[in-house]
Formats: structure tokens, C-alpha cells, sequence
């Protein structure tokens, strides 16, 4: 019996939504050397439409971006085709894909599967780097240049002859006596990135668009008209394929693509240096591995790696739009696209109340990411979210992912609009959103989210480094014991925290005891600890440094705060407002009376930090003192010392035969010291540190 099988009519909308977005990424990169997006998010498009095409054939349609190489030549040039076709390379993006490339292969070629060990009897290739740039084909009739072309649809491209004879690496004759009839090179025009940087440095002062990526820009410089354009712009070239279609002059021709890479360089065509023979995929992934992430002085994208022997090559052959015999691997994408499934609103410690869009799970950066942030309101609608959206989500190093654009190329009929919620979802009390604010608040001090992320904030490594109080025993100890303030973590008994899910006799003893070691930690801690906006470690740091202890800090003014170096107004200000709530100072004076922060014991006053946050400047000859012990003094109690007066200086030390420092600091009011009176600074007169 036949089965119908009935297609999903949100599929084929799916497909044939993709072919277009793709249809018209592809006409921006090829055609006009502008993409309208990453590569990484179009290759992951392009996968997505493959994958449904394998799925459900009958959605192939044959102008499918699948079904074929590049784009027609534009017209501007004279349309050359190819003797032999310029093929595209299929993509792997990790070593498992690459790893079901090669059994393919080796089915094509009748060969039994290998087991990885780098030994005889494996398949060799050649790994090179994929250089980002232009294909280009460069005919040799009887050792001259003959022809320049860009690749095209990879039948026919576009004849750019002049330009090519611009590009200095490129010879125009070949370096050999005896050359054959006709010689097919291939190879990569690139940019330089210290080129590429110079011709946008230069297209920014004159007012045109910058180019966005040396690919980019060395595509657009190769279909230059005026090609004293293309010389001014140094573009360079590796080559990387050789065919000789009408015979090899005399000699065995190479029988191996590391042999045509050798051969290429006695012709005196520049080859990418790095390229290595690597027997079996562990040799291959090893070489990726080594240049992944490397700093090259150009742009590569990944790894090509191609069988070694000719032979097998031609017995391997080609599909419609790739060689069998070879592979890009490509690097890890730093951005994605993939499908929002859901968007919740999320309450922070501060009450801060951030969208965060739950994804369909997607590899990036070397992780699997499930959520990523759409920061607050303002970003919500200016990138006009819709659940079910395809989105375009980014990790840059250890941040957070993020959403940083939405693809409504790709929003299906039944995408749903978000904005935020009215209420707090976790207490229901109304958000506010204060004017000249880009946040959203929840108000509520009592509110469950906000105590949770208070309390693991006071437990984190960085503030009293509580083992064992992460974010499920946090609300945990809200929700079940009615924990309020970080001050009532203190008075907890193991027999409370028995009750709770998850622990036994032992955990509950060993979470009382790390809180009550943590009474023990510094000021500085426990003043970032408190979570004050803007308060950071180094700031609690710098803080702490000035104000030993948290009465010092609770009386200072703003003015005072902000006249610290490397404290700002706005800190100053978050400061003082912090301290001036009363449920604030009453958790201060709980936390003082548990002994919480630990004082330290005054133990050598003389490297007390009394000159914490002070910039200072010497200048002439000191009665006693050298310039080096004078600066040893300064910072062993905090201060810094500058070579330059401005206005952040706070004291000028001034000694014999001032130089224009003195002068600087008069006009800037800055106070000037003598060294007796620098040393006075210090109340407690210790002085033996300098003149033992
Ligand atoms: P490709 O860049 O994936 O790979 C083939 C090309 O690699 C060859 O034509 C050659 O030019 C180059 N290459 C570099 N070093 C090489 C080496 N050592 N050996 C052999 N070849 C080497 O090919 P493609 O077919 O031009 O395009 C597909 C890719 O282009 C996609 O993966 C995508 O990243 C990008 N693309 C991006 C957009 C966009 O909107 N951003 C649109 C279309 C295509």
C-alpha cells in the first residue's frame, strides 16, 4: 500500500522563506560585496534549508541556493566560461561532520572504514587554511598570462584581466622555461588586515561606507572598474590548485596536491606557507586545532582539507555543486541564528527586570546555548520581538549571549508580539520604570526574586564566598524559611535547614558552618557584598581602601566619594543613596552587632592605606628623600604617583629646582607639599620604612 505523505504546509512556508532571505543574502555578497549578514548565520540558514530539501525533496526548486555555486557575473565585465568549473567546497562544522565526510568518501571510493591512528593504510590529505577572499582563475598560454577571472556561478565568471595584472604577487610569465601549453591556476585574492584596516581608515575620512570584512573588500577592489584602484589597493594571492589541461611538457606532472603546491611555488606563484600532509583525520584535526584561533596578518575562516593523491581525486569526482575530495572545516561561529521559543522576564537582585529569550538549543562558541538576554524595553521594541521569531544570537568571550537582531524575513504567520509584563511575575506588584531610565523595576523590597538574588550575591566567591548557598538554596531559605536580609542567614540552625529538600544532617551542618566562617571575611567584601548599584569588586575595593570601616563610609558625602580617584559621581551618588535607606542601615546595624565585617587589627599603622585613592605628582630634588623612596612611601600607604599634573592630581610634592610641573599646578589649583609636610600626611608619624 502507497503512503501519502502529507506536507506540513509551515514547512514548505519555511523553505521557501529561507530560499529567499538566502537568494538575497547571496546577491548582497556576490554581486554587490555588501553582505546583510554574517556568514555563520547565513551558513546556518543554508544547513537548515538543506537539511528540509533531504528532508522532503520535493521542496527543491532549481533555483535553490542549494542547487548552485555563487552568482551569475554581473554584467559590467565581459563573461568568460571555464574551461574546467570552479566548484565550492562543502562545509563541516566540527570534527564529527567531518568524520561522516570521510565515510562517505571512502564508500565512493570502495574502501573499508578506517580507524583514526595516523597510520599506514589511512587516507592522506592536505590541510590548508581557507583563506577568506575571492576564487580566482588564472590562465597561462604557454607560460603568459593570458586571462583573469572572478569564479561566477562557477560555469561562467567575469573577465578581469586588467585588474589581475595589478595584483604584483601574480606573475605574468611563469618562472620555467618549459612550460606546458596551457595552465590552469587557481587560488584566493585576499586583503591583508593591516591593508584592509588602511583602505577603511581612508574610506572613512572620505566620507564613503567602510567595507565590512577584507572578503568584502577584496571581492570589491578584484571588480573594480579602474583598476589604478585595484594597484593603490596591494591586493595579495595564494594559490592553491594547478591543472594542465593540453599535457605536461616534459617530466612526470605532479601526481599529488602536495606536489601541485610545490610546483605552483617553482612557478613562482606565492603559496600559503602553513599548508601540511596530515595521514588519517586525527593528524587533520590536530593542524585544526593549532590554527584555530590564530593571529594571522589575514583573514581565514577555516581549514580545506583535501585528499593528497590525484589519483583518488578523479576516482572520488565531484557532486553538481562540490568536490567529493575535499571539505572546508570551518572555525566556530560567534553568531547564530535560531528560533525563539518563549521570552520570560526575569527579576535580578536589584529588581531589575531583564527579557530573556528562551531558544531552540544551538552551538555557539564552543557551548550549547538555550537563553540569551533582550537586555530591557527599549531593545524589546527597536528590534520589534515577536515568540517564534528566528533570531540572531551572539556571545562575545565570557558575556552572556544576547539577541542582537531578528530575522522578520523568517517570521512565521503565527509569531506573537512581546513586550514586558505590567506586573513583577514573581510578586505581582507593578513595575515602574524610572524616568531617563532604560530599566524596568520591580519595587518591591520584599519581593522573593530580588531576596534570592540578594542572598546569592552575598554568598558568591567574590563577596563572603558562601560554599553551598547557590541559586536553588537561596530560594530555598526565602520561600521555606522565611529568610529576609542577609542577616538572617546568620541565625539559621542546622535542625532549620534539615527540613529542607535536598538536605541531609551533614549538608545542613557543613552550610551553617560556611556561614558562619564567612563573618569572618573583610570589609571590602562585604561592602560588594551589599550589592549597592555600580559597586563592583574593584570599586568596594577602592572604597573600603578609603573608609576602613562601613560608619566612615555611611557619613561621607557625596562630594567627598566622588573626589576619589577612579570613583565617579554617578557611584558617589548610588552610594549615598544607598546608605541613607533606612532598611539599609538597619541591616548594617544587624550586621554589626554579628561582628560582621571582621575590622582588621590595626597591626603596623605605619602601612595603613591612609593615602588610598590619592594621585600624586613629585617634582625637583627632595631635602632627604630619593624620588624612588618617596614614591615607595606614597604607595605603601595607598596613594599613586603620576609623571603628569591634571586635574584629577591631588597634591603636587615640590622639592629644589621645579620643573614646568610647578607652574602646571598653580594654574590648575592643585595643592603643593613640601616633603616634611607630605610625610606629615601620615598621623602616624612612622617614618622608619624610608631610612633603615
Ligand atoms: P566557500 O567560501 O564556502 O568555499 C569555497 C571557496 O573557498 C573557494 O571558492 C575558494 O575561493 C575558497 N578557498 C580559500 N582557501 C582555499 C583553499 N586553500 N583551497 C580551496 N579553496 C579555498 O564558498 P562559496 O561557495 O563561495 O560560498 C559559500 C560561503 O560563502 C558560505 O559558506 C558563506 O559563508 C558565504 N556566503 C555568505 C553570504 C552572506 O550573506 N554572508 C552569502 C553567500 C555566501
Amino acid at each position: 500500500m502507497l503512503t501519502q505523505r502529507v506536507m506540513d504546509p509551515k514547512l514548505e512556508e519555511r523553505a521557501r522563506e529561507l530560499r529567499t532571505l538566502l537568494q538575497k543574502a547571496s546577491i548582497a555578497y556576490y554581486v554587490h560585496d555588501a553582505p546583510i549578514l554574517e556568514d555563520s548565520v547565513y551558513d546556518r540558514l543554508y544547513r537548515e534549508l538543506q537539511e528540509l530539501e533531504r528532508a522532503y525533496p520535493e521542496l527543491v526548486t532549481p533555483d535553490s541556493p542549494t542547487q548552485r555555486v555563487g552568482e551569475k557575473p554581473a554584467e559590467h565585465f565581459p563573461t568568460v566560461f571555464h574551461r574546467i568549473p570552479l566548484y565550492s567546497l562543502e562545509n563541516a562544522f566540527n570534527p564529527e561532520e567531518l568524520e561522516e565526510w570521510q565515510e562517505r568518501l571512502l564508500r565512493v571510493l570502495g574502501r573499508a572504514p578506517v580507524r583514526d591512528s595516523g597510520t599506514e593504510g589511512e587516507l592522506e590529505y592536505v590541510c590548508e587554511l581557507k583563506i577568506d577572499g575571492a576564487a580566482l582563475a588564472l590562465t597561462y598560454i604557454n607560460g603568459l598570462l593570458e586571462r583573469g577571472a572572478t569564479r561566477g556561478d562557477g560555469q561562467a565568471g567575469e573577465d578581469i584581466t586588467p585588474n589581475v595584472r595589478a595584483i604584483r604577487s601574480i606573475p605574468l610569465r611563469l618562472a620555467t622555461a618549459d612550460p606546458p601549453p596551457v595552465l590552469e591556476v587557481r587560488g584566493e585574492v585576499y586583503l591583508a588586515l593591516a591593508e584592509f584596516e588602511r583602505i577603511n581608515r581612508e574610506r572613512r575620512s572620505a566620507g564613503d561606507p567602510p567595507f565590512a570584512n577584507p572578503r568584502n573588500c577584496a571581492a570589491g577592489t578584484l571588480r573594480q572598474l579602474d583598476s589604478r584602484v585595484v594597484a593603490a589597493r596591494k591586493l595579495s594571492f595564494f594559490a592553491y590548485a594547478l591543472h594542465w589541461p593540453e599535457g605536461w611538457p616534459a617530466g612526470d606532472p605532479p601526481q599529488t596536491q602536495w606536489q601541485c603546491l610545490q610546483q605552483l611555488k617553482e612557478l613562482g606563484f606565492p603559496v600559503n606557507p602553513l599548508s601540511q600532509v596530515c595521514r588519517g583525520l586525527r593528524e587533520v584535526i590536530q593542524f585544526y586545532e593549532r590554527w584555530r584561533g590564530a593571529q594571522l596578518p589575514y583573514a581565514s575562516d577555516g581549514v580545506v582539507v583535501k585528499l593528497n593523491s590525484l589519483r583518488l581525486q578523479e576516482e572520488a569526482g565531484f557532486t553538481q555543486k562540490f568536490p567529493r575530495w575535499a571539505i572546508a572545516l570551518k572555525y566556530p561561529a560567534q553568531e547564530v541564528p535560531t528560533r525563539i521559543r518563549a521570552i520570560l522576564a526575569s527579576v535580578g537582585r536589584t529588581g531589575a527586570v531583564t527579557p530573556v529569550a528562551e531558544l531552540e538549543p544551538v552551538p555557539l562558541a564552543g557551548t550549547l546555548v538555550s537563553r540569551a538576554s533582550l537586555h530591557n524595553a527599549d531593545r524589546l521594541r527597536e528590534l520589534d520581538v515577536h515568540i517564534g521569531d528566528t533570531a540572531i544570537v551572539r556571545k562575545a568571550g565570557e558575556i552572556i549571549p544576547e539577541v542582537v537582531g531578528i530575522l522578520k524575513e523568517l517570521r512565521p504567520a503565527d509569531a506573537v508580539p512581546y513586550s514586558l509584563p505590567s506586573q513583577c511575575p514573581e510578586c505581582h506588584t507593578p513595575l515602574v520604570r524610572p524616568p531617563g531610565e532604560a530599566v524596568t523595576r520591580c519595587p518591591n523590597p520584599e519581593c522573593p526574586a530580588k531576596l534570592r538574588g540578594q542572598l546569592q550575591h552575598w554568598a558568591s566567591r567574590d563577596a563572603l564566598d558562601i560554599e553551598g548557598l547557590g541559586e536553588k538554596r537561596a530560594a530555598q531559605l526565602v520561600e521555606n524559611l522565611g529568610v529576609r536580609t542577609v542577616a538572617d542567614l546568620y541565625r539559621l540552625t542546622p535542625e532549620q535547614l534539615q527540613g529542607l529538600e535536598g538536605m541531609g544532617s551533614r549538608s545542613s551542618q557543613k552550610l551553617v558552618q560556611a556561614i558562619q566562617h564567612s563573618r569572618q571575611q573583610t570589609w571590602e567584601r562585604v561592602l560588594y557584598g551589599l550589592g549597592i548599584p555600580h559597586v563592583g569588586v574593584v570599586t568596594a575595593q577602592i572604597l573600603a581602601g578609603h573608609f576602613p570601616t562601613p560608619e566612615l563610609l555611611a557619613q561621607a558625602s557625596a562630594e567627598t566619594i566622588a573626589q576619589i580617584y577612579g570613583i565617579g559621581a554617578e557611584v558617589a551618588e548610588a552610594v549615598v543613596a544607598w546608605f541613607a535607606d533606612p532598611a539599609h542601615r538597619r541591616l548594617l546595624q544587624e550586621l554589626q552587632a554579628l561582628g560582621i565585617p571582621a575590622l582588621p587589627q590595626q597591626e603596623n599603622p605605619a602601612v595603613s592605606q591612609i593615602l588610598a585613592g590619592k594621585k600624586f605628582v613629585i617634582t625637583g630634588t627632595l631635602p632627604t628623600l630619593s624620588r624612588q623612596q618617596a614614591k615607595a612611601w606614597i604607595e605603601s600607604r595607598g596613594g599613586k604617583v603620576t609623571a603628569s599634573v591634571s586635574r584629577q592630581t591631588n597634591y603636587v610634592v615640590v622639592g629644589s629646582d621645579p620643573g614646568s610641573k610647578l607652574e602646571q599646578a598653580q594654574q590648575l589649583g592643585i595643592p603643593l607639599l613640601t616633603e616634611a609636610e607630605l610625610l606629615a600626611l601620615d598621623p602616624t608619624g612612622e617614618s622608619g620604612d624610608l631610612h633603615p
